[in-house]
């Protein structure tokens, strides 16, 4: 079993669905399962969709419009023009059921996050259709199958937590015996039966669950770029991909930002140890990234660099923390109450202050949190008001060579310094496969390619080693 999932940008109109399709023909598994995501940009429409019918904009009809012409196009390009009356009947139903729930949300001026998964969802349910019907008409006979129906999930609609032992049930169970299978990425549903969606991103996780519970030998992730790059290719053009990886290395990169790859792919690939590769689908010839158990020994230590941005750090100080036993327990769990992610913690020797980074976009909720938890000690001033600081980023280096590798932290901070970089923060993972730094955004970007450069370029073949 070979399970493939093809991204936005692989699905974005009838030129790259063929793309797509001749690379499936190469193929000479005798099974294949195919999850797509939505055409690119689609989701993003989708969102605009449910605000403006939200705020009370009628332009929400024109959008739907666009949204409905994209896709018709789509099979306008793909299928004989006298097979398209089913297809397009079939997309014409989604459309009108998609438009009552729009008109629901514009007339009772309600939206909560299971209607907003609700209408995110369209986009795989939409893009899965059409290329499963297309896939028929290039010689692909295939069956499409709903992605709902096989991943269950708990209520946060937006961001589901999937139920493993029970969606692995149903895969095994109850997906058909055919050759291929197309399935829709991203969409799930709760247990309530309602459908929820895996975050943004999430289709890359939707083919890994599939590959898992079938025991794929493998699973090929095929996007627009060649493989998992040495850093963001947007930011640094210097950037190169990487011809191998380890799990938790890929899984560390991805979580600080790689965006090529949503960081909960990883996990269900590690037990049953399928390979992962990344691969371009406009440059198949290209060998990718490929993530395993056992990647090949290189000599580079430090093997790429990610970078998110949008951050936010807070801390906590005063004197009445120091030795008070379960001061941080009080703090961290204030911060979970709110389902706040926090991206790392640092602590100063004296116990005088706490620092976390989190996303920016829950900074304030966090401050509220940790200043509701301590307001009888901010009162009495035994602690200082929560600062938060914004826009903030951090950059992580990682690699499993590191571990144990003296010297690198020394000089990414030297050089940072060097440049007039001010550090805010400093967090190495307990594994010692990682070192991040949390800087302002507006130096995060020169961070980059300064370590970038000093790790990553002109650094002759022979000496690699000797650097890093
Ligand atoms: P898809 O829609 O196929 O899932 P994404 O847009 O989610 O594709 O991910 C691919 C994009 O990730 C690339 O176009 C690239 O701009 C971005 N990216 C960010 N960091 C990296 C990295 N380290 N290596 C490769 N691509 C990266
Ligand atoms: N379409 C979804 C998104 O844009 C899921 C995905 O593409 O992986 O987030
Ligand atoms: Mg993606």
């Amino acid at each position: 079993m070979l399970v493939l999932k093809f991204g936005g940008t692989s699905v974005a109109n009838a030129a790259a669905i063929r793309q797509l399709i001749s690379i499936l023909k190469e193929k000479e598994n005798p099974k294949m399962l195919v999850v797509v995501s939505a055409m690119s940009k689609v989701t993003d429409l989708l969102i605009s969709l449910y605000q403006q019918a939200a705020a009370q904009d009628p332009a929400y009809l024109e959008l739907l419009g666009q949204l409905e012409a994209k896709h018709m196009q789509a099979i306008e390009e793909l299928v004989p023009m006298s097979q398209q009356i089913e297809i397009k009947g079939r997309i014409k139903m989604i459309f009108r059921e998609l438009e009552d729930v729009c008109r629901g949300i514009y007339l009772l001026d309600e939206l909560s996050d299971c209607t907003k998964a609700r209408v995110m969802a369209y986009g795989e349910r939409l893009s899965s259709a059409i290329v499963s019907v297309a896939f028929q008409h290039h010689g692909l006979p295939n069956v499409l199958v709903d992605s709902r129906d096989f991943i269950l999930t708990d209520s946060t609609y937006l961001n589901a937590k999937v139920k493993l032992p029970a969606t692995y049930k149903l895969m095994q169970e109850n997906l058909p015996a055919a050759a291929l299978v197309v399935a829709p990425g991203f969409i799930a549903r709760s247990t309530e039966g309602k459908t929820t969606v895996l975050g943004r991103g999430g289709s890359d996780y939707t083919a890994s669950l599939y590959a898992a519970a079938l025991n794929a030998e493998l699973l090929e992730i095929w996007s627009d770029v060649d493989g998992m790059y040495t850093t963001d290719p947007r930011k640094a053009a210097a950037a190169y991909s990487i011809e191998e990886l380890s799990y938790e290395e890929a899984m560390e990169l991805a979580y600080f930002g790689a965006k090529v790859l949503y960081p909960p792919t990883i996990a269900p690939l590690v037990a049953a140890k399928i390979p992962l590769v990344l691969k371009n689908t406009f440059n198949p010839g290209h060998k990718g990234t490929l993530i395993s158990a056992t990647p090949a020994a290189s000599t580079q230590k430090v093997k790429g660099i990610s970078c998110i941005d949008h951050m936010a750090v807070l801390t906590v100080s005063g004197s009445g923390m120091v030795g008070v036993p379960g001061f941080a327990m009080r703090l961290f769990k204030a911060v979970a109450q709110e389902n706040i992610n926090i991206y790392f913690i640092t602590q100063s020797s004296s116990e005088q202050s706490i620092t976390i980074g989190l996303s920016e976009a829950e900074g304030e909720k966090a401050v509220e949190a940790i200043s509701q938890e301590f307001a009888d000690d901010i009162a009495h001033e035994l602690l200082n008001p929560v600062a938060l600081e914004t826009p903030m980023s951090i950059v992580a280096m990682v690699g499993n060579g590191m571990v144990q590798q003296p010297g690198i932290a020394g000089k990414a901070f030297s050089l940072l310094g060097d440049h007039g970089i001010n550090i805010r923060a400093i967090a190495q993972g307990a594994t010692e496969r990682i070192i991040s730094v949390v800087l302002k955004t507006p130096d995060a970007h020169r961070a980059v390619n300064l370590l970038h450069d000093r790790f990553f370029l002109a650094v002759p073949a022979s000496s690699e080693a000797a650097l890093a």
